[in-house]
């Protein structure tokens, strides 16, 4: 019993498809048919023919009616299933449970009435006969359970029916052979019975696995179109001899052209046509694909570039090599993305890091980069000249005109520069109103001189920014490789030291580096080394300059000026060590000090005289400003009104509201704020306005110019921003007057106040009580100078 219900079990589990989807089930019965209908046809022509055979062989054992009855339903549904079952071109995708039944209801009786022909025929006929039909019936028991495999119960039944009838015929004779045979024939039922099943279950695993990759396949290729569809790769692929594979829509569309014009086009190729010329860098990136294409090794975003629609475009390249049965390279498979964007950006930053975002020139870091290549380590003779070019009167049309006008100012300058770079030659901008042009080869001094030259004359030229005429005018440092540093950094120096000299030499000029300068640049740089410790060591002063009511002749103050008495090199005046001071940062804290003595000193002076302090522009725009002067004036319990804070315009331009603020702070302190060398700059007006202020200083190139002055220019503007100041109720003072007739012009123009060495030089504050003191007794200025001091 139990053998039994495992056998079914056994049956079930052969013919079942555990865990199919109906669409599963649905592929499995197809394929089946199809599978089992391939013979079809020669079995049911063999069925027909081995029946007629038989019939005529046996025609004499049985009346014609009963032979027919037999022989022409066995023909009609042979002719049936031949003719429904017709094997199609194609699987039929729609077989139904209807089908298989009628199949298997169709071979069934088929195989019935050869069961019964040989069970009525066996006993009837002669052991040579019996063979024969023995043979047959073993061989249709064979046939139909190997044609019918694949559908198991058409075969299982068909074997049960010929075998079945085959063995009732062995029974109805007697004999010991016959039930040898008959236990043989059992056996060989049972073993068709097994291989059907047994087919069977193999038949469904395998279309199980077929349809499983199908479906995985099926899944792969919709998920590359999505791939395609949605991003902006594409896949790519190459034969052996690197010809496009299946071009997908994607690659055409990247490419600008129809996807049918690209198939078995070389890649390589392809990319090179898309452009008219290949640039240096276009053809290093290609070349390099071309070498990864000719390797076996995977690479990953191989960047390479491509003309597509007049564009030119930047694609990232991944690829793996493709290998046959035998593992050789049969071409290459990958994916591509348009990396335009990201390549854009990285030659942005690139260009951003090595140029100048302005003038688009090279950067100081890609200069020194050149300088140090053209200048190679253990290579002492590569000659090259270096100029450094700096702009004379950059500062203040950039102070005066703003930024914008500067910054066109810097862009003008580099256009015209630029034209006169030659091949080899390479310009940059160091930064600020700084150039400079790096010209290989040997070049005599005449020949550096003239092409400094060259580069000055292009300046001279008139230029219009805003319809505003800038001059624009430079000075030129140059130094000679290897005669003056054969390294980078020595020859810099040696060309800003030529620079320093040229400006030194009133603009406008040219220098060669040479000995002096050195020593010159040594100086400055031995300078910057002690201002660090000047404070500490007590070595400032600070030095005074009466201002004098232009009418009465009285003192109204001192304007304090600084000096360093150096250990070593003596008295250093400001103009030699504040531009260094202000480069460093070190102002703040000199100023600050400044700002203390200046108080304490002027807290000794009589009451009505004030101190005036000049205040860098860094020290202005330094927070701690509005602490350190209320520090010192509470410090010397100096009255606020008693102190002046003497600014130029350039504190003003950098940051105007920051600017506007500090004033405002500044005079809620109760301090007057006087605006420095006014004349010198060009929108000079705009901050008169917009600023609260109390006080102009004329320049003293004005004052100076008085006196000469054949046209009466420098009379017309002096007189014109006297009368500015008063409209604007803001004192005027006029600085550097150093004659009789100066300070008469500025009297009789209505200036406030005059400053000069016409009536003092600046004196050591101990000098003050005894100045004060003869002015007193004798007001103006004296014949000979009232003072010795500097
Ligand atoms: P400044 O503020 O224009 O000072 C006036 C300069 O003109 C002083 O030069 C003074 O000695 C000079 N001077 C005065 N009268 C005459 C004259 O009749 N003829 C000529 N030729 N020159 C005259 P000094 O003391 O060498 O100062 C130069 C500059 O250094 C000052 O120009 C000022 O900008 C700066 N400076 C001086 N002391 C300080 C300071 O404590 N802080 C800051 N930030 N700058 C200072
Ligand atoms: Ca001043
Ligand atoms: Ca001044």
């Amino acid at each position: 019993m139990s053998l039994a219900l495992r056998l079914t079990q056994w049956m079930r589990d052969c013919v079942r498809v555990p865990d199919a989807s109906a669409d599963l089930t649905q592929e499995i019965r197809n394929r089946q048919f199809h599978a089992a209908l391939q013979l079809i046809p020669f079995t049911s022509s063999i069925n027909v023919v081995v029946a007629i055979v038989a019939a005529w062989l046996f025609r004499h054992l049985a009346p014609l009616a009963t032979t027919l009855m037999w022989l022409i339903p066995f023909i009609a549904i042979q002719l049936d299933t031949f003719w429904s079952f017709r094997l199609s071109k194609t699987p039929r995708r729609n077989v139904g449970l209807g089908d298989v039944r009628r199949f298997v209801s169709q071979c069934s009786l088929g195989a019935s009435l050869l069961g019964l022909a040989v069970m009525w025929l066996f006993p009837q006929i002669d052991a040579d006969n019996r063979l024969l039909i023995g043979a047959l019936a073993t061989g249709l028991i064979g046939t139909g359970a190997f044609v019918l495999a694949p559908v198991p119960a058409a075969g299982l039944l068909w074997t049960a029916c010929v075998g079945v009838g085959s063995c009732i015929a062995l029974m109805r004779v007697d004999g010991p052979v016959y039930l040898m045979l008959l236990v043989l024939l059992v056996i060989y039922i049972c073993l068709m019975a097994t291989t059907v099943l047994m087919n069977s279950r193999l038949f469904i695993q395998r279309i199980r696995a077929e349809t499983q990759a199908e479906q995985q396949s099926q899944v792969v290729s919709l998920l590359l179109n999505d791939f395609e569809g949605s991003a902006r790769d594409w896949l790519w692929q190459t034969d052996a001899a690197g010809r496009l594979r299946h071009v997908s829509i994607r690659l055409a569309e990247a490419l600008d052209c129809e996807a049918a014009t690209l198939a078995d086009k070389s890649l390589l190729q392809l990319l090179r046509d898309t452009f008219p010329s290949l640039s240096h860098d276009e053809e290093r990136a290609l070349e390099a694909l071309q070498s990864r294409l000719a390797g076996t090794r995977a690479f990953r975003d191989q960047v390479v570039p491509v003309m597509a629609g007049g564009e030119l475009r930047w694609w990232a390249l991944t690829a793996k090599p493709l290998l046959d049965s035998q593992g050789r390279a049969s071409g290459w498979r990958g994916v591509g993305s348009d990396i335009t964007e990201i390549q854009l950006r990285e030659i942005e930053m690139v260009r951003l890091a090595n140029f100048d975002s302005l003038t688009g020139l090279a950067n100081r870091r890609q200069f020194q980069a050149c300088l140090n290549s053209a200048l190679p380590l253990n290579a002492p003779h590569h000659p090259l000249l270096l100029l450094v070019l700096d702009l004379d009167n950059f500062k203040a049309v950039n102070d005066s005109l703003g930024h914008l006008v500067g910054d066109e100012m810097l862009c003008e300058v580099a256009r015209r520069l630029n034209q006169l770079v030659r091949e080899g030659e390479v310009l940059a901008r160091l930064g600020g109103d700084e150039y400079a042009l790096i010209v290989p080869g040997e070049l005599s001094d005449a020949q550096c001189v003239s092409r400094a030259q060259s580069l000055l004359d292009a300046m001279r030229e008139p230029c219009y920014i805003k319809e505003v005429r800038i001059e624009l005018r430079g000075s030129v440092g140059m130094a000679c490789a290897p005669r003056h540093g054969n390294d980078a950094n020595l020859l810099l120096k040696a060309a800003d030291a030529a620079l320093y000299a040229s400006k030194d030499a009133g603009r406008d000029t040219v220098r060669l580096f040479d000995a002096e300068m050195d020593a010159r640049a040594r100086h400055r740089m031995s300078v910057l080394n002690d201002l660090g410790q000047a404070l500490e060591r007590a070595e400032f002063e600070l030095y005074y300059q009466p201002e004098i009511h232009a009418r009465t002749q009285a003192i109204v103050g001192f304007e304090a000026l600084l000096r360093w008495r150096h250990s070593q090199r003596g008295m250093i005046m400001p103009d030699e060590f504040i531009p260094i001071a202000e480069e460093t940062g070190m102002i703040v804290p000199i100023g600050a000090w400044v700002m203390r003595q200046a108080c304490v000193e002027a807290a000794n002076w009589p009451p009505h005289m004030f101190v005036a302090v000049n205040l860098s522009a860094v020290q202005f725009a330094s927070r701690s400003l509005i602490d350190m002067v209320h520090g010192a004036l509470a410090g010397a319990q100096l009255p606020p009104m008693r102190l002046e804070l003497e600014i130029t315009e350039s504190c003003l331009i950098d940051d105007s509201s920051g600017a506007r603020d500090t004033l405002k702070a500044l005079r809620a302190l109760g301090v007057r704020v006087a605006l420095d060398d006014f004349g010198t700059g060009y929108s000079s007006l705009a901050y008169l306005r917009s600023f609260p202020l109390d006080k102009l200083k004329i320049d003293r190139e004005f004052t100076n110019a008085l006196d000469s002055d054949e046209h009466g220019e420098a009379n017309a503007i002096v007189r014109a921003i006297i009368q500015l100041a008063a409209s604007l109720k803001l004192k005027s003072t006029a600085e550097g007057v150093e004659t009789a007739g100066q300070m008469d012009a500025l009297r009789s123009k209505g200036c406030n106040e005059l400053q000069g060495y016409y009536f003092a030089k600046p004196m050591p504050a101990t000098d003050i009580p005894a100045f004060l003191q003869a002015w007193q007794a004798a007001p103006g200025p004296p014949p000979g100078h009232r003072t010795t001091a500097v």
